[in-house]
């Protein structure tokens, strides 16, 4: 197991009827800016719900941040929050959301000139946010129990990942009732993204970490149980609790303790989304069957211990390995989640379009090497950039995509 450190400091509000709590989790006086997307939240109840708890309170709303939260909605609502002198933000939707509200807190607080230097470095140079509070609505990302925020530029088309302990949500509200309207594209979504949030923890190499490979195994195991009810049962509490609750397990850091990581899926699934508008998990569905069969050699350890305790695969390693790839396509395919690009009517084009996105990144990582950057974070990009996405990217996409 390799060292780790862990702190996770997100108070966790589960259940039925707890968006009422939320006079007991933000301090009396506070000014909030409630902040939320496209206003499906005004039609499934949960709007009225947060005004009736925030009586009381001085609320600004900001609303319209995109599925992708978009850079230049975000820099909008930081202004607007910075202009109303706001204490807190209440991010209430999904992942996006969410994200979103993470860096519309930072962004509010950066003393930089450039706020668009919150991702290229990563979010490493900063200081401080505006404290804010989460309630969930989707169940996918993980973000309200993590500081992880995915950001895109349209302008530019460009999706960037910052990170940083001081965009931590204060608390986060999961109410499976909040559930129940969501339409099936977004069950299902949500369904694959937290699969692959588990695999690209666990399908890399064995460094000995059996009690975080059963938690990734259990959380894989219940997201199979409970798929179809969750897809079928419109209503039905105990299956959307449960898969609530798996996304979240699934990326607040706790199943990846110790084990070495990869994430090679989503580097290559955000330029999917950003160049083509691809759904974040219909990239992943495509991709990530992929990844397995290139990186069978080095994933195929794993990929067999996951088949053997989720699918009871038999036979010699290499025969158990692929039985984990094909029963995760007939997972992906059985909550009608298409896995190939030609399901996209995407074809060659698009394959180039991303392999020279990732040479164009090479290079102008040399050229901000100059500038001295956070370094720290440079050497670390530039070693995952050389040895994942410039070399091996290529080669990747001749193997699987040009003969799928
Ligand atoms: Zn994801």
């Amino acid at each position: 197991m390799n060292n780790f450190e862990y702190y996770n400091p997100v108070h966790i509000v589960f259940g039925k009827g707890q968006i009422a709590q939320l006079s007991q989790l933000i301090k009396p006086g506070q000014k909030i800016m409630l902040a939320y997307g496209g206003g499906s939240i005004k039609t499934n109840g949960v709007y009225d719900q947060v005004l009736a708890a925030l009586k009381g309170y001085k609320v600004i709303e900001f609303s319209g941040i995109e599925a992708n939260p978009q850079y230049q909605t975000c820099l909008k609502a930081a202004k607007l929050a910075n202009d109303e002198g706001v204490d807190f933000i209440l991010a209430v939707g999904g992942g996006s959301v969410i994200d979103g509200v993470k860096f519309i807190a930072a962004a509010a607080r950066f003393d930089g000139d450039d706020p668009w230097d919150i991702l290229r470095t990563s979010g490493s140079t900063l200081k401080e946010a505006i404290p804010f509070g989460t309630i969930l609505t989707l169940p996918a990302t993980g973000s309200e129990m993590n500081f992880n925020s995915v950001i895109s530029r349209r302008e530019t088309q460009e999706k960037l990942y910052f990170g940083h302990r001081c965009v931590y949500p204060v608390f986060s509200i999961l109410d499976p009732e909040t559930t129940y309207s969501l339409p099936a594209n977004q069950l299902r979504n949500g369904i694959v993204d937290t699969f692959v949030h588990v695999m690209e923890q666990y399908a890399t190499h064995d460094v000995n970490t059996p009690l975080q490979d059963r938690q990734a195994e259990a959380i894989i195991k219940t997201l199979i149980e409970q798929a179809d009810n969750i897809m079928i049962k419109k209503e039905d509490y105990d299956s959307r609790a449960n898969f609530l609750w798996c996304a979240t397990q699934a990326l607040n850091g706790l199943i990846g303790l110790g084990t070495v990581g990869d994430w090679l899926t989503h580097g290559i699934g955000h330029e999917m989304t950003a160049f083509f508008g691809l759904a974040h998990a219909e990239t992943l569905a495509v991709i990530m069957p992929g990844v397995w069969t290139h990186f069978f050699q080095e994933k195929k350890g794993k990929l067999a211990q996951l088949a053997r305790r989720t699918w009871h695969a038999t036979g010699d390693i290499d025969t158990q390995a692929q039985a984990a790839i094909d029963n995760t396509v007939k997972f992906f395919h059985s909550i009608s989640m298409p896995t190939r690009l030609s399901d996209y009517n995407l074809s060659q084009d698009a394959i180039d379009t991303i392999v020279n996105r990732f040479q164009e990144r090479k290079k102008q990582l040399v050229a901000e090497n100059s500038r001295a950057l956070n370094q720290k974070w440079l050497d670390r990009y530039w070693i995952y950039a050389d040895n994942y996405y410039s070399n091996v990217i290529s080669a990747y996409f001749d193997d699987f995509f040009r003969s799928s």
